[in-house]
This record gives C-alpha cells, sequence and structure tokens, in this order.
C-alpha cells in the first residue's frame, strides 16, 4: 500500500515531502528530512522518487532501484515513507502536480510542506508554476554546502506567497548523490555516506558498477 493512502485521513496532518532523483540516497537527504521534522514539527515524512525523465541524462539507476533504495534507508524509521506516486502515476512529472494530487487525494486540512536543498530552491523561478505551488505547500529550504542562500531573497523577490519559503539550517554535510557515484566508479569506498542497507544493495545488485573495461583494476562498486 502506497503510504499516502495510510496518511491521507489523518486529521490535522503536517506533512513533509521529500523530493529528489535519489540516485543514490545518502545521508545528506536523511538528515535534511529528519531537520525538517524536528524543527517544523511535522508528523511524517514522504520521500518521493522522481519517476523516469523524459531525456535520459545523468541518471544511472532505474526508478525501481533509486525507489528500492530508499525504501531500504528509511525503513528503520517509523515517520519516514516512500512513495510511488511519482514513478507510478502519468503526468505527476512536477512539483506542482505532485502537490495538486496530494491535495485531491489529502483531506483538505493537510499541510504540506515541500523539502528541497538550497541548491534546488535556488532554482524555484525555473520550476513549473511556482506561483501557484506556493499556494499549495510551505516550501522548506535547507542549508547546502556549496550553495549560499543568502541569494534566496534575491531569487524570491517578486514571486508572490514567497513568505511560505522557509530557510531551514542543517548540520553541513558535502555529500551529494553525484560524488556517491564517481565514488563507486572509482571503486572507493561509500561507507557512512549511505546507510549500510544501501550500502549492500549496490554492491549486490551491482548498481552503478561501471563496464568492465572502465573499472578493471578498481575494487568492486560498493564493497565499503
Ligand atoms: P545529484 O548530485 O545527483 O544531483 P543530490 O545529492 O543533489 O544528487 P538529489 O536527489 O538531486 O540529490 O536531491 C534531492 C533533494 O535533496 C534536493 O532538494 C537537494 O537539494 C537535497 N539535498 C541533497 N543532498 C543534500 C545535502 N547534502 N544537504 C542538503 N540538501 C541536500
Ligand atoms: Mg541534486
Amino acid at each position: 500500500m502506497d503510504p499516502l493512502e495510510r496518511l491521507q485521513d489523518r486529521p490535522g496532518l503536517r506533512l513533509g515531502i521529500m523530493g529528489g532523483t535519489f540516485d543514490p540516497i545518502h545521508i545528506g537527504h536523511l538528515v535534511t528530512a529528519e531537520e525538517a521534522l524536528l524543527q517544523f514539527e511535522l508528523d511524517e515524512i514522504v520521500f518521493m522518487p522522481t519517476g523516469e525523465p523524459p531525456h535520459k541524462t545523468r541518471q544511472v539507476a532505474s526508478p525501481e532501484a533509486r525507489y528500492m533504495m530508499a525504501s531500504v534507508a528509511t525503513a528503520t524509521n517509523p515517520r519516514f515513507w516512500v512513495s510511488r506516486l511519482e514513478i507510478d502515476v502519468p503526468g505527476v512529472d512536477y512539483t506542482v502536480d505532485t502537490l495538486d494530487r496530494l491535495h485531491a487525494e489529502c483531506r483538505p486540512e493537510v499541510e504540506f510542506f515541500f523539502i528541497t536543498g538550497a541548491d534546488a530552491v535556488l532554482d524555484i523561478l525555473t520550476w513549473k508554476e511556482p506561483e501557484r505551488l506556493l499556494g499549495l505547500c510551505e516550501v522548506i529550504a535547507a542549508t547546502r554546502p556549496g550553495y549560499d542562500l543568502g541569494r534566496l531573497a534575491g531569487v524570491l523577490a517578486d514571486l508572490p506567497h514567497k513568505e511560505n519559503v522557509h530557510v531551514m539550517e542543517i548540520p553541513a554535510l558535502a555529500v551529494s548523490s553525484s560524488m556517491i557515484r564517481e565514488r563507486l566508479a572509482q571503486g572507493k569506498s561509500v561507507r557512512y555516506l549511505v546507510t549500510e542497507g544501501v550500502a549492500a544493495l549496490i554492491a549486490k545488485s551491482d548498481l552503478y558498477r561501471l563496464p568492465v573495461a572502465q573499472s578493471q583494476g578498481g575494487r568492486d562498486p560498493g564493497h565499503g
């Protein structure tokens, strides 16, 4: 059962939505979600892995593999869930589409908090219908090493409902999925950058393994 079916009838729910490619999910995502839960007194967090992008570019792992890693990474936290909405439902490709869908399915008083990192929120004007999105949810923008949220006020200047964007200071973790994919490609350990279960799954499923010719000489990816 998708967690949304379980949560949609909960009265007064404050629901955090953490969108991302999660290719793979890492400790930066988990810490960000946990901080949002604590700092904004949320009840539950739903991780929402993106579906297959229209143009396959950077992404390496399939939606199913990314969903599985997110499920494994969040399994031990009773307030963390993973939804298949963006993976399974055609036409839910943008955050605003997802929020429309959530509003349609949940009780009217449910409050939604969309959680992003600094890099993502600084691009908010390029998102689909940012103004309407800010009428559908509050946005929580987490600090992230390498991205200056000092620029945010300027970015939001002319955006209606900009008071619905909140900056959240979190313990700095200079970790990214791209960095993890790079390390795996080089045969380096990713231990402690992803959860143990995710590291095991990556190793076991040969996710992110390069063609033999390129990985020769390195250790097996994921064997932290
Ligand atoms: P990639 O390097 O492939 O872009 P990523 O680490 O940025 O991967 P995403 O799946 O793109 O991960 O990010 C999902 C969300 O999590 C985004 O809003 C992003 O800003 C946020 N995020 C990712 N890593 C961190 C981090 N270390 N600190 C704070 N926020 C983060
Ligand atoms: Mg990213």
